[in-house]
């Protein structure tokens, strides 16, 4: 019923494609129903393909790599392999994709293992593997060390194909995946195995179930359990072995996948009941592995099962047979023992290319790492000239506005210290220090005007001290005003107040003093709050330049002048005369 409609099926299938052309959904469709069939059903694949070819015009890019992909898989699984090698090497070279690169690569070291081209084999896995940095596919990755790890296993670099298996199970692997656990620990066993290496195997195995458990990768689960068969029949527990391995070769049968130890687990248990002296059974198991083997195409294997088969006929009493079987077993194990000595060879010879290529790439992975260090320092000291940078700016302006602060503080406290308090002229010290200046630099002589305030201690006395200020504040403002900007106006103390006056005689020094105290006598005091009168006494000492003649000389002369104003009845200029 089942083959009658999918034949049904497949010529509808070839029916509507040569009345339409597919769309590109519809060929997608059939490039994966491709894939499925060929390792469940090669005839349905042969099917496929043939109609796949003949649309092989519409493929787009990607299409048309998927189909040589998997035509190269057909090809290997019905044992053309030259075809398989030629229809990759027309279309790798042009391939971008790295991930695809690698499927295209393993296709070709696969073909090539089979046709005992273990050189070839071997340059194929090393170029997947050096692109293994580049691949950014989680199961891409544990694919391609997947295959070497197989590859070396067969060529029985043992420990090379473990290392890589090792390489499998520390992958990074996503959050609560087990793929690579799984893959990598499964290769371990059936490395192990292979090695004849029962004892690390059967350590392994716990690892491995678990994890394909957790992936939920059940033909896997099988594949190890058979070799736990296999292992308990060659320990001699054959009763053990057939019960446990009987129900494993009907789901082996059931698998979706094709599992590399059928033939084994069948020889297995076909020796089995040869020594518990069932030899009808283990006839029926021989031939069984024997028939199957015939596609599996190991060696090893076969010469196995001819061995298992000779002893059978043998205990069958079927002595012609049993030495058509040894005499095929004898040949096998020359051609083993040839093949390998050829594996060996390849492997020796490329292994010397390969530890180059390894190293060659540690070497670039290094200096990578070396160069992204510098970039790092690089960068770090930027960065640390920069804040060197801003600190050192920050410091400078912090100095730059002390040094501002400073200065005018300094400026303040001096003008502070040169002015008088209430009125704001030059006060005693820095009138006499700056009179003392212009006196010594003079050359065409200078002239000193002193006065003082008439009865000033009767302003405080009647109106009060704060009256009396502002009479002070008053009359320095009203004299200022007279005066000439290179003048030097000063407050000696008390109501006394002085001025210097530069290059000037005495009839100018006394036009001012009379000016002075025309401006003071006019002084309105309604705003200090009381009317009276204000009058003040002056002194005029005006000399040429002699060396004689001192500073101290000249302000003496000023003060006699003006106590001749005072004595005279005040409110009047008098002039010191030589
Ligand atoms: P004379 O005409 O002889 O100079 O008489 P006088 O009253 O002006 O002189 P005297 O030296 O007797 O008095 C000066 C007064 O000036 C005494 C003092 O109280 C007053 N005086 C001194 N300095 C200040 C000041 O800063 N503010 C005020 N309001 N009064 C001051
Ligand atoms: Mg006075
Ligand atoms: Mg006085």
């Amino acid at each position: 019923m089942k083959v009658t409609v999918s034949i049904i099926f497949l010529m509808l299938l070839t029916f509507t494609s040569s009345v339409f052309a597919d769309s590109a959904e519809e060929i997608d469709q059939q490039l994966q129903l491709f894939l499925q069939y060929i390792d469940r059903d090669i005839a349905k694949a042969t099917v496929v393909l043939q109609h796949l070819t003949a649309e092989k015009i519409q493929f787009t890019q990607e299409q048309s790599n998927k189909f040589v992909l998997y035509k190269a898989s057909y090809l290997g699984f019905v044992g053309l392999h030259k075809e398989r090698i030629d229809i990759v090497q027309s279309v790798i070279e042009n391939i971008t994709d790295q991930n695809l690169k690698v499927k295209f690569l393993n296709q070709l070291s696969a073909s090539y293992t089979a046709l005992g081209e273990y050189d070839n084999a071997l340059n194929a896995m090393n170029q997947s593997i050096l692109l293994l940095p580049t691949i950014d596919s989680y199961t891409a990755q544990i694919g391609i060390l997947h295959s070497a790890a197989t590859l070396l296993s067969s060529l029985r670099a043992y420990d090379d194909a473990l290392s890589y298996a090792d390489r499998i199970i520390s992958l990074p692997s996503p959050q609560g995946n087990f793929q690579a656990k799984c893959i990598g620990y499964a290769n371990k066993v059936q490395i192990n195995f292979e090695r004849g290496n029962h004892a690390d195997a059967l350590s392994l195995m716990k690892d491995a179930i678990d994890s394909c458990n957790a992936n939920g990768r059940k033909s896997i689960v099988l594949f190890l359990r058979g070799y736990e068969v296999i292992d308990l029949i060659e320990e001699h527990s054959y009763q053990q072995g057939i019960k446990l391995g009987l129900p494993l070769l009907i789901e082996y049968s059931k698998a979706d996948q094709k599992l590399n130890n059928f033939c084994e687990l069948e020889e297995a248990i076909a020796k089995a009941y040869l020594k518990i002296g069932n030899f009808s059974l283990a006839e029926t198991h021989g031939l069984s592995a024997y028939e199957h083997e015939k596609i599996n195409q190991s060696m090893q294997v076969r010469q196995k099962i001819n061995t298992t088969m000779a002893l059978i006929k043998r205990a069958q009493g079927q002595l012609a047979a049993a030495l058509e079987y040894s005499d095929a077993a004898l040949v096998l194990k020359d051609k083993v023992l040839n093949e390998q000595l050829q594996k060996s060879v390849a492997y020796q010879r490329v292994k010397f290319d390969m530890q180059d290529k390894a190293n060659q790439m540690s070497l670039l992975e290094e200096k990578n790492k070396v160069l992204r260090i510098e970039q790092q320092l690089e960068k770090r000291n930027n960065q640390l000239l920069l804040i060197a940078v801003i600190f050192v700016m920050g410091l400078l302006l912090s100095i730059l506005i002390w040094l501002m602060k400073t200065l005018e503080q300094k400026n303040r406290f001096r003008q502070f210290s040169q002015t008088d308090g209430l009125t704001q002229v030059a006060n005693r010290m820095h009138f006499m220090t700056c009179a003392t200046d212009i006196f010594e630099k003079n050359s065409s002589g200078m002239s000193i005007i002193l006065f003082d305030m008439d009865l000033f201690k009767k302003v405080n006395d009647t109106f009060g001290h704060a009256t009396g200020d502002w009479v002070l504040k008053t009359v320095t403002e009203v004299v200022q005003s007279q005066l000439r900007k290179v003048d030097l106006f000063g407050r000696l103390g008390g109501e006394e107040f002085a001025i210097c006056m530069p290059d000037s005689n005495s009839d100018t020094a006394l036009q001012l003093a009379e000016r002075c105290r025309n401006a003071i006598e006019s002084i309105d005091t309604t705003a200090s709050g009381h009317q009276f009168k204000l009058s003040a006494s002056f002194g005029v000492a005006s000399f040429p330049v002699s060396p004689n003649r001192t500073f101290k000389a000249t302000l003496e002369a000023a003060d006699q002048a003006l106590y001749l104003s005072k004595s005279r009845g005040r409110n009047c200029v008098s002039v010191h005369h030589q």
